[in-house]
C-alpha cells in the first residue's frame, strides 16, 4: 500500500501558483487604525467634554468618570455599525492564556415590538459571561459560577472582521463575582499602578517634577509556517501544536542559510497581508524576517504602553493564524513544534518612561546618569531577589522543551549588561575612579557623565535570558505561545519593590548627604546582588556549574518552576503591592499545574493513537512484504538477496515488538505521573523515528520534516 495522503499533500503544494508581482501603485497607510476607536474617532464621535475625559483616563491615568459611559457606548455603536459591525463582545484573557469572546448582536426589540440596534452603557461597562468553564483553580465553585468582565478604557475598542460581518470588541478585565482575578489583564493593570506609584515616589527623591509614567513593551514574536496540506495529515500537530514524531532531516538549520535570508514569495505575501490587517487594527507592525530554523519567522511591532502591547500581541497571534489559514498555511505558535531544530520564543523588550524620558537610557546629563544607574541597580536587585517568580511566568509544557533543554535561553535567570556597563557597575561597587577604556576617568554618581551606550551588534549577547540592549531590557525566556501579561506583571511588581527599597533610604537622607548616601546604597546593592550578572555564554555547560556555585536557582521544568507561586516571600511581595492575594496566587498555581498535566496527558494519548493506528500497521505491512519476498525466494531456491531480506525482516520484527511493548507501557503510564508519560513517549518516539528511516518512503503515513519545513 502506498500512502496517498502524504503524496497528495506534496502534489497539492506543488500545484500552487507562485505569487506574481505587484503593479506599481503608490503605497498608503491611510487605513492605519481605521478599525480602532482611537483618539481621532473619540474626538469625532463624542462631545468635546466627554472626549477630553476619556482621553485623560487613557493617557493620564485619571479615573474614569462613570457618567460618560452612556455617551461613549452610543458613540462606539454608531462608529462600529458604520463599519459593518452587527455584534459586540467583551474581549478578555482568561487563565487559559488565550483570548475569549462571547458575541451579542446590537439587536433589541423595543416596546412597540420593533427591532432596534442597541448598545447601552451597561453593555459597555460590564458583562457577565458564564465563568464556570474557565479555569479558576478552585477560586470559584461552579454553583456560584458568576464572573464578570469589566471595561478597560485604557485599551481601545476595535473591530474584528470576518467574511460576512464584523464584531465590536471591547477589551475587558475578568474577575469573579467576589472580585478575585480570573484573568491575565487585571494583575498586569494592578502591577502598572504599583510601579507608577513607586516610581513617582522615587523620582521625588531626585527632586524631579511629577510626570506620567509609561511602562513600554515591544514584543518580538517568533512563529513557524507550514503548508496546511501537511498539517492536516499530522494529528499530533492538529491536537497538540507540536510534532510528537519525526526526525530532523539531513539539512535543517546547520548551514545558517535561513536567518535573515531572502523571504520566499508565498511567505512575503502572507506577511504583507498580516501587516495590512494589523495596521488596520492600529498595531504598529514594523519588522519582519526569516528566523534561524527553516520555516521559522519573526514579526515585531514598535513598542507601546505595556497593557496595550500585551493586548496587541494577543491579536498578533490571532491574526497570524487567521491569515495563514486564508493562505493555505498554518501558523505554529508552539514553543517547540519540531524536535532537533530551534524552537520559538517571544522577546519581551521592556522599559520605563517618566514623562518623555526613558529611564533606561543613560542620557548625557550627569543627573540623568544618576537616575539611570539607580534604576539599573534597582532592576539588578529585583531580578536577583525574585528570579524565581520571574522564571515561573515562563513555565509551560511547551516552553519546557526550550528552557532547560539544550536550547537558549537557559532556565537559569541572569542579567547581561555588556562590557561597558559591567565595567561601570564594577567601579560603582569598588568606588574606584581610575581609567578604563570603557568609562570616563572618574565615577561619582550625579556628578560625572557616563557615555551613552551604543550596544552594537558585537555587544549583543543572544544567549542571555535578560539582556540590557542599550535603552531597554530584553527578557527572552517567554514562550512563543504565551501571553506577555505575566512576565510584565512580575517585572513591574519586583521593580516597584526595589525602587521603594531605595526611596525609603533616600527619603531619610539630608540633602548634603544625598550623593554619598546614593553611592553607598548602589555599592551595597551591587555587592549583594552582582551574582545575577553574567556576561558570558549562557549555553556553555560551565555556566551551569558557575550558576550553581553562585546559588542561582535552576528550575528546568514546569513542575519546579511554578512552585515559587506558593512561596511565602512571594505571597508577601504581591500582597504588599496589591497585585495578588495569597488565595489568588494559590489558585494560579492550581490552574497552571492542572493545565500542565492535561497537556502532557493529551500528548501521551495522541502519541499512542498515532503509534498504534498509523505507524504499526505500516510496519506490519512492510514486515509482511519482506517475509513474503523471503519465502518466495526460498520457495524458488534463490539464495541471493535472502541474507538482506532476512536481516531487514529481523530488524523490522524487532522494532515492531519494541514499539508494541512501548505502546503498552505508554498506555499504562497515561493514567499516572507526567514524568512517566514523558519517558514513555520519548521511548516510542525513538523507535518510530528510527522506523521512519527504513520503511518504504511511499508508505510512510506522516508528512516528514523535510517536506513540512522546506516545501511551500
Ligand atoms: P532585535 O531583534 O535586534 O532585538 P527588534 O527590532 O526585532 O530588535 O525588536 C526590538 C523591539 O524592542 C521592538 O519591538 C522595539 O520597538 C522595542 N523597543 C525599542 N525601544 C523600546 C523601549 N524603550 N521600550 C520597550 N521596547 C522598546
Ligand atoms: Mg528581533
Amino acid at each position: 500500500m502506498s500512502n496517498r495522503n502524504r503524496i497528495h499533500a506534496v502534489n497539492a503544494v506543488a500545484d500552487r501558483p507562485v505569487p506574481g508581482l505587484l503593479d506599481a501603485v503608490p503605497a498608503s497607510l491611510d487605513y492605519y487604525g481605521e478599525d480602532v476607536f482611537n483618539f481621532p474617532k473619540m474626538r469625532r464621535f463624542l462631545s468635546e467634554a466627554t472626549a477630553k475625559k476619556l482621553i485623560a483616563t487613557i493617557s493620564q491615568d485619571v479615573p474614569l468618570d462613570p457618567d460618560i459611559a452612556g455617551e461613549v457606548a452610543h458613540a462606539m455603536k454608531e462608529w462600529a455599525i458604520g463599519r459593518g459591525a452587527t455584534h459586540f463582545t467583551h474581549w478578555f484573557q482568561p487563565l487559559t492564556g488565550s483570548t475569549a469572546e462571547k458575541h451579542d448582536a446590537f439587536l433589541d426589540i423595543n416596546s412597540q415590538g420593533e427591532v432596534i440596534l442597541s448598545f447601552s452603557s451597561k453593555n459597555l461597562i460590564m458583562g457577565e459571561p458564564d465563568a464556570s468553564s474557565f479555569p479558576s483553580g478552585g477560586l470559584r465553585c461552579t454553583f456560584e459560577a458568576r464572573g464578570y468582565t469589566a471595561w478597560d478604557p485604557t485599551s481601545p475598542a476595535f473591530i474584528k472582521r470576518h467574511a460576512n460581518g464584523a464584531t465590536l470588541c471591547i477589551p475587558t478585565a475578568f474577575c469573579s463575582y467576589t472580585g478575585e482575578v480570573l484573568d491575565k489583564k487585571t494583575p498586569l493593570l494592578r502591577s502598572m499602578q504599583a510601579l507608577r506609584k513607586s516610581l513617582t515616589r522615587f523620582m521625588k527623591c531626585f527632586k524631579q517634577p511629577e510626570e506620567h509614567t509609561t511602562i513600554t513593551l515591544g514584543v518580538e514574536q517568533e512563529y513557524f509556517l507550514i503548508d496546511r496540506n501537511f498539517y492536516l495529515h499530522r494529528p499530533d500537530l492538529v491536537q497538540t501544536g507540536r510534532t510528537l514524531f519525526g526526525s530532523a532531516p539531513p539539512k535543517h538549520q546547520q548551514l545558517e542559510d535561513h536567518y535573515f535570508g531572502s523571504i520566499k514569495p508565498r511567505i512575503l505575501q502572507f506577511m504583507g497581508e498580516v501587516e495590512q490587517e494589523l495596521w488596520r487594527l492600529g498595531i504598529p507592525a514594523k519588522t519582519r524576517h526569516n528566523e534561524v530554523a527553516p520555516a521559522q519567522f519573526e514579526i515585531a511591532p514598535i513598542f507601546e504602553d505595556v497593557n496595550l502591547a500585551v493586548d496587541h500581541n494577543m491579536l498578533v497571534m490571532e491574526v497570524l493564524q487567521q491569515v495563514a489559514a486564508r493562505n493555505g498555511l498554518v501558523c505554529l505558535l508552539h514553543e517547540k513544534p519540531f524536535a532537533g531544530i530551534n524552537g520559538s520564543g517571544k522577546h519581551n523588550n521592556w522599559a520605563i518612561s517618566y514623562g518623555k524620558r526613558n529611564l533606561l537610557d543613560p542620557g548625557h546629563d550627569p543627573n540623568d546618569n544618576a537616575i539611570f544607574l539607580t534604576v539599573l541597580s534597582a532592576i539588578i536587585r529585583a531580578v536577583d531577589l525574585h528570579s524565581d517568580i520571574l522564571r515561573s511566568t515562563t513555565a509551560s509544557a511547551g516552553n519546557d522543551h526550550r528552557l532547560g533543554a539544550n536550547e537558549a535561553p537557559p532556565a537559569i535567570i541572569s542579567i547581561f549588561l555588556g562590557a561597558q556597563l559591567a565595567d561601570i557597575i564594577d567601579h560603582l561597587e569598588n568606588g574606584t575612579v581610575t581609567g578604563s577604556r570603557h568609562r570616563p576617568s572618574s565615577m561619582r554618581i550625579g556628578v560625572d557623565a557616563i557615555p551613552s551606550f551604543s550596544c552594537d551588534a558585537t555587544d549583543r549577547n543572544r544567549t542571555s535570558p535578560f539582556a540590557f540592549t542599550g535603552n531597554k531590557f530584553e527578557f527572552r525566556a517567554a514562550g512563543s505561545s504565551q501571553s506577555c501579561a505575566d512576565v510584565n506583571m512580575v517585572l513591574n511588581t519586583i521593580v516597584a519593590e526595589s525602587l521603594d527599597y531605595i526611596s525609603e533610604k533616600l527619603e531619610k537622607v539630608p540633602q548634603e548627604e544625598f550623593n554619598n548616601e546614593l553611592q553607598n546604597i548602589l555599592k551595597t546593592i551591587i555587592k549583594n546582588h552582582k551574582r545575577i550578572i553574567f556576561n558570558g555564554d549562557n549555553y556553555n555547560p560551565q555556566w551551569l556549574k558557575e550558576a550553581q556555585k553562585r546559588g542561582l536557582p535552576n528550575m528546568t521544568n514546569t513542575m519546579d518552576a511554578i512552585k515559587p507561586l506558593l512561596n511565602a516571600k512571594n505571597f508577601q511581595l504581591f500582597e504588599k503591592y496589591g497585585v495578588f492575594s495569597q488565595v489568588e496566587m494559590e489558585s494560579r498555581f492550581e490552574v497552571f499545574l492542572e493545565e500542565y498535566h492535561r497537556k502532557v496527558r493529551i500528548e501521551g494519548e495522541i502519541a499512542l493513537e498515532i503509534a498504534r493506528s498509523m505507524i504499526m500497521p505500516v510496519v506490519r505491512e512492510e514486515f509482511g512484504r519482506q517475509m513474503a519476498a523471503l519465502k518466495a525466494a526460498e520457495d524458488q531456491q534463490i539464495i541471493s538477496g535472502t541474507v538482506s531480506l532476512r536481516r531487514v525482516a529481523e530488524k523490522l520484527g524487532q522494532k515492531l515488538d519494541e514499539l508494541e511493548e512501548g505502546c503498552n507501557s505508554l498506555e499504562k503510564a497515561i493514567n499516572g505521573l507526567h514524568e512517566e508519560i514523558i519517558t514513555a513517549m520519548n521511548n516510542i518516539r525513538q523507535i518510530v523515528d528510527y522506523l521512519e528511516h527504513i520503511i518504504d518512503d511511499s508508505c510512510w503515513p506522516l508528512p516528514k520534516y523535510r517536506e513540512m519545513l522546506f516545501i511551500y
